[in-house]
């Protein structure tokens, strides 16, 4: 029996209402990792309610006034992409791209923060267990189980993976990834190999990730997506994407690939359209399904008029993570920056009243590289051949903007392969060859488009507008510009289209938009040979035409 405000503290872990679908077995594996049984109190898969409870007694959450609950993640307000590390081992060490993108660690390191996690979890009182899915497709789907210290970090598990049914989570055995969250407790600085009080480790053999020193949740649905982008390719001969989807009424499915900032949540997010996923897909032999089953858009700026769907979805159950609010009316204030601009929050993919569920839909007909050129050179929308979409492809041109990783506060141009170098885990060609395959199979098109700044550089022009952005995809949606008449853009031999219902003509080329031809060539000209140096290290794993599509 429970009596009001003493539900578990006194009842055996066998007993315990929010544990009782773990089987014997499944208790078996959390004294077999060190848990000590006789002390933690397991809470598996608690409700929201409870979890908000939990939160708010003692996080230091409130509910704001929409009914979201406002949490905070600490100094870690985005990823530590210089923390993260994959450990070295013979199951999995022939297939990884090694590198500064995955920095190895041994294995017996990877024992130490391991150990030390559960060490430091067992001194809490509660534990938080989210059992959960990553992909749709049953077929090519695994089970993750993420143990953690924080309501807020289960919370934000539970609307971003995919939640099980109770079916499910009584029959959910033996995970086939386990993340344990002790983003409270920092790594041993002394520890060989840890560079700061930070660590973030993916064990492939063990199929497991350690978090310490940093409490920012992305980093869990993060570790998600580098297993995904190891076993989709290697277990199940499939793609995995850093991209965004939706559908049209037609069944019609589009991809949007772009690194942080350029919009996959923004622009999926589509009253036209049924939303498939905002950030990390599969593309497998039956289409395209997401990984996920929630959202993690960004929150700076949010206005309802701009961003309807999004700003709807924050609501009872969404996580706002790092957003101030007004302290008397409890009403967020997407505006204020002073913690982070990296404002996030973390919904539920069936808060977006049109999603498709089940997240799965048909092969691609469209691919959008979304690129925010923050020297204001490439034009808002272009049409790519082939052989540019591999070259664009593997180069993953864009602009960091202030956000998500920690340290960036204006925009730098970068190159990220894949639109995704984070998170990719074998070599970029891998992933490169496999797209350019679907590509010519299913016959999709595909498009560059900008969303960064035209008419002048970063400082001088602005940001494309919104709307604007919005009516190329719907142009590109309709058909319209299937239809379009073309004229070559310069340098980057690009097809730019000559008319887009809803945007001014003169946006469409940018040399015409800049209004300052030495300005603009200068930066043309700069942007060209940073694509020709950025090229160069992967020459050798492209085709000659893939290797010409880059600018002159
Ligand atoms: P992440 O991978 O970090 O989730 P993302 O690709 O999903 O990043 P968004 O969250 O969609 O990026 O962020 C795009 C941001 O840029 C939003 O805050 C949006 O309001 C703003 N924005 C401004 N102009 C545009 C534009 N023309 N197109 C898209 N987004 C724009
Ligand atoms: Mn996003």
């Amino acid at each position: 029996m429970t009596s009001p405000g003493n539900h578990h503290d006194e009842l055996p872990n066998s007993a315990n209402p929010e544990y009782s679908l773990l089987k014997r077995e499944g208790l078996q594996l959390f004294s077999e990792a060190g848990f000590d049984m006789d002390k933690i109190h397991l809470k598996r898969n608690a409700s929201v309610a409870a979890l908000y409870e939990d939160a708010i007694s003692k996080e230091g959450a409130v509910i704001a006034s929409n009914g979201a609950l406002i949490n905070f993640s600490g100094k870690k307000t985005g990823r530590s992409p210089k923390d993260k590390r994959i450990v070295y081992e013979e199951t999995s060490k022939d297939h990884v791209w090694w590198g500064p993108v995955n920095i190895k660690m041994d294995e017996h390191t990877f024992e130490i923060n391991r150990e030390r996690a559960i060490d430091y979890l067992n001194t809490r009182e509660d534990i938080y267990v989210f059992d959960g899915f990553a992909g749709w497709e049953p077929k090519y789907r695994i089970k993750v189980r993420v143990i953690c210290a924080r309501a807020y970090h289960a919370l934000f598990m539970h609307n971003m993976l995919i939640r099980p049914t109770r079916e499910e989570l009584e029959n959910f055995g033996e995970p086939d990834f386990i993340i344990y969250n002790a983003g409270q407790f920092p790594a041993n600085r002394f520890t060989a190999g840890m560079t700061s009080s930070t660590s973030v480790e993916i064990n492939f053999k063990r199929r497991e990730m350690v978090i310490l020193g940093t409490e920012y949740a992305g980093e869990m649905k993060k570790g998600v997506f580098s297993v995904m982008h190891y076993l989709q390719p290697v277990k199940f001969g499939q793609l995995s994407l850093h991209s965004s989807a939706n559908e049209g009424k037609d069944g019609d499915v589009s991809l949007f690939f772009g690194l942080s900032g350029t919009g996959k949540t923004t622009l999926s997010a589509d009253p036209q359209r049924h939303l498939i996923g905002d950030d990390e897909h599969v593309w497998s032999d039956n289409g395209v399904f997401n990984i996920e089953g929630g959202c993690y858009a960004k929150c700076i700026g949010l206005s309802k008029e701009n961003e309807p769907e999004i700003f709807n979805a924050i609501q009872f159950g969404s996580i706002l993570e790092n957003v101030s609010y007004d302290k008397s009316s409890r009403i967020p204030d997407y505006n204020d920056s002073k913690l982070t601009e990296n404002t996030r929050c973390a919904y539920a993919i069936e808060k977006i009243p049109n999603a498709k569920i089940p997240c799965i839909g048909g092969h691609p007909k469209n691919i959008i590289f979304l690129t925010c050129d923050a020297y204001g050179v490439l034009p808002p929308i272009s049409k790519l051949s082939e052989a540019q979409a591999q070259y664009h492809f593997i180069l993953g041109y864009t602009s960091k903007t202030p956000g998500t990783e920690t340290g960036v506060t204006e925009p730098s141009p970068t190159f990220s392969t894949c639109y995704g170098q984070p998170f990719i885990v074998l070599a970029p060609r891998v992933y490169a060859r496999m797209l350019a395959e679907r590509m010519e199979k299913y016959k999709a098109n595909c498009w560059l488009i900008n969303t960064g700044w035209a008419g002048g550089k970063f400082g001088k022009g602005k940001r494309c507008p919104l709307k604007y952005t919005r009516a190329i995809i719907n142009a590109i949606h309709s058909g319209e510009l299937a239809q379009a008449e073309f004229e070559k853009f310069e340098t980057f031999n690009l097809q730019i289209p000559k008319k887009v219902t809803g945007v001014p003509s003169e946006l469409l080329h940018s040399r015409t938009a800049w209004n300052d031809d030495k300005g603009f060539n200068a930066e043309l000209t700069k942007l060209a040979g940073m694509f020709k140096e950025a090229f160069t290290k992967y020459e050798d794993d492209v085709d000659a035409d893939v290797k010409a599509a880059g600018p002159e």
